[in-house]
């Protein structure tokens, strides 16, 4: 059984094709998935579906840092309702820094906004490091700064994982030297992947955790199309080769540690 240890099921489940996509799920050996959060909408309907669906779904809360917006205190007041609720998150994510998409013509609008991303970023590792869940970081052209701010926090790296990697191998040591782990997405599939599936290899066999970040992301051979959980399998297959083994190694040990990392 393979678990997709990052996913987004808001559109599914709007779209009411959800059951479908678990079905479909079940089919190709996924057996287990994680939603995560970006903001308080989708962290009311990712508890529901956990509650729905116990055996397929867990989920996690957390403020992405393209959704911090002027609200974001108010956001994370709101987040601790699900700190003290019968059915707790697996880890607070995803959250992060990222520097891609602000405003490329408004370098005073882009300070503001990677500034108050910071001040989220460290208002929730803060939360994880009191109730002692994991992280899901999002970092996207912003590596070092949320190391630091990670550094700085005082949580466990061992607390740590940074989803969907898209650096190099000397990033990924600095994050495995600390205890840190990445996870790896359908890039690892992509024929202009290989510094991604080099840092893949870099972290070993032994600390390997996939993920789809379905719908986006899509795997070969289906890249264009829309991704689903479903699709870790084809992650997983790409995995196989890399890393010389069987599949079955690949789910066991993939399997083995998203279980242990978050808590399931
Ligand atoms: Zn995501």
């Amino acid at each position: 059984m393979l678990i997709d240890s990052h996913c987004h099921l808001m559109k599914f489940h709007q779209r009411g094709d959800l059951p479908e996509i678990l079905r479909e799920a079940e089919d190709m050996g996924v057996g287990h998935m994680i939603a995560i959060g970006t903001d308080k909408d989708d962290w009311a309907i990712n508890l529901e579906l956990a509650q729905l669906y116990p055996k397929q779904i867990s989920y996690t809360v957390g403020l992405h840092p393209t959704s911090v917006e002027d609200d974001w205190e108010q956001q994370l007041r709101g987040l601790q309702k699900y700190l003290t609720g019968n059915q707790l998150p697996q880890a607070i994510g995803e959250i992060g820094l990222d520097h891609f998409h602000l405003p490329k013509k408004n370098p005073d609008k882009a300070k503001f906004l990677k500034e108050r991303q910071v001040l989220a970023f460290e208002r929730q590792l803060q939360i994880a490091k009191e109730i002692e869940l994991p992280v899901v970081i999002h970092s996207r052209n912003a590596f070092e700064e949320s190391v630091d701010c990670i550094d700085q926090s005082g949580l466990s790296w061992e607390k740590v994982i940074f989803h969907c990697f898209a650096e190099g191998k000397e990033e990924i040591n600095i994050l495995n030297e600390r205890g840190g782990m990445a996870s790896f997405t359908g890039i690892v599939t992509y024929k202009n992947g290989e510094n991604v599936r080099n840092a893949m290899l870099a972290q070993g066999l032994e600390r390997l955790i996939l993920e789809t970040d379905s719908p986006y992301l899509t795997p070969e051979p289906h890249r264009g199309k829309e991704n689903h959980p479903g699709y870790t399998h084809h992650i997983a297959e790409v995995c196989a080769k890399l890393f010389n083994v069987s599949g079955s190694i690949i789910s066991t040990i993939s399997t083995r540690n998203t279980k242990s990392f978050f808590g399931l």
